[in-house]
């Protein structure tokens, strides 16, 4: 196995179990690893330090073990059956109401560059390192006996999420089993899931918990989603008994996916409508009727160079929507940008209340839900922000 042996003083990290190695760490390679290969890294004076996934590029390994191990099937089968015996523990598995969860969420599970969604016995696999892509394979048929037989199809979904320079050609499509129904159960709610050409790996799991939040608050109102993709906040909106439901999304494609999700939950209802249309615009140019808003945009901020517009863009997007909230309504607004974080977006929304100058009470602060871990030793897993507010 090809060895990389750190500059003095770059392994106090690994000993706080942090899973990145930065290239400026690197004092030397045995050998130029090929991109995706299983290395050792050992520290300045050539002591073990840990084994991971080799990629060129500022995260150059990411760490698998800080043991001494062997990276094989029965690795893979070890660390998923742990990822799924951690959702069982939390009650998201085995529900008669809901089949959707998180089962592998990257550094989160000890498997960084990986993100697992299950969709009832369908498993869409994404990988974000050349590694992951490279044992795809083995994970794919390690799932099903880590999941004692949930999963019996993977879709593998890494066309948009592998560097592409990395000239792996990969393909999306199915590496077990095959075509499965793709709607699936969310909390008692049907969802059409897209995983040949929806987002991350067709819907958005993440917000369940807060979809659920909003149910609890929409009755009676007139709600407003905001960069609504799937239709997930409207669908819970109109079984907690609003009033009406608007969903925003520019993307018309997303649309058509609300308008379905709507459908084959509430068949005729005329409570929802759905407009493809820019966010801003239709924000800036709506009546003062929504006592219910929600803001769920896309990452402003990619990267950390981005931070300062990505602030601007929420403090921007929150303002219309103070402006505009009715006397009494209540504000649902998010940040998914890995690179905000909770303070920074707070601050971003509390310019655009100031500058609103309404009385803004905060009712809950929301964040991703527990079967989206955050490794207490890789603080950068949080990424997911959302306020709750009540305008005056
Ligand atoms: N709230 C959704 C997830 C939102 S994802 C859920 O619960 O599933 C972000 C969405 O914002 C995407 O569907 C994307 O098409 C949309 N989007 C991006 N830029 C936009 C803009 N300027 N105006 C309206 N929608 C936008």
């Amino acid at each position: 196995m090809i060895t990389i042996r750190l500059k003095r003083g770059k392994s106090e990290s690994l000993k706080r179990f942090h899973p990145w190695i930065f290239s400026g760490a690197i004092a030397s390679m045995s050998e130029q690893p090929q991109e995706g290969e299983i290395v050792e890294v050992v520290d300045s004076e050539g002591h073990f330090a840990a084994l991971g996934h080799y990629q060129i590029g500022s995260i150059t390994v990411r760490v698998l073990s800080f043991e001494r191990s062997r990276i094989d099937t029965d690795f893979w089968k070890r660390r998923l059956h742990e990822a799924w015996l951690m959702r069982k523990a939390i009650g998201v598995t085995g529900l008669s109401d809901n089949n959707i969860y998180r089962l592998v969420h990257g550094e989160g599970d000890r498997l960084p560059g990986l993100i697992i969604d299950v969709y009832g016995n369908t498993a869409v696999m994404q990988a974000h390192s050349v590694g992951m892509h490279r044992q795809r394979m083995q994970i794919a048929e390690a799932l099903a006996e880590a999941t004692e037989g949930e999963i019996s199809n993977v879709y593998y979904k890494s066309e948009t999420t592998l560097p592409f320079k990395a000239g792996l050609g990969q393909e999306d499509g199915f590496i077990l089993g095959g075509e499965t129904g793709n709607i699936a159960t969310e909390y008692g709610l049907q969802f059409h899931i897209d995983w040949l050409k929806g987002q991350k790996t067709g819907f958005f799991v993440d917000q369940r918990e807060n979809r659920r939040l909003l149910e609890h608050y929409a009755k009676g109102k007139k709600v407003l989603n905001m960069f609504c993709y799937t239709g997930g906040f409207s669908v819970y909106a109109l079984r907690g008994g609003a009033e009406l439901v608007h969903s925003v999304d520019s993307s018309a494609k997303a649309i058509d996916l609300t308008r379905a999700n709507v459908s084959l939950n509430f068949t005729g209802d005329n409570r929802h409508e759905a407009f493809a249309e820019d966010a801003f615009k239709f924000l800036s140019r709506a009546d003062d009727i929504y006592d219910l808003i929600v803001l769920d945009p896309p990452a402003f901020a990619k990267h950390k160079d981005a931070l300062r517009n990505a602030l601007k863009g929420y403090t921007r997007l929150n303002a219309i929507a103070f402006e505009k909230i009715k006397k009494g309504g209540i504000l649902f607004t998010f940040s998914c940008s890995q690179a905000v974080n909770k303070d920074q977006f707070r601050l971003a929304v509390f310019t655009a209340a100031a500058q609103s100058g309404r009385h803004v009470r905060i009712l809950h602060q929301l964040h991703q839900p527990a079967d989206h871990p955050v490794n207490i030793y890789h603080p950068e897993g949080e990424y997911l922000k959302g306020l709750v507010l009540y305008v005056e």
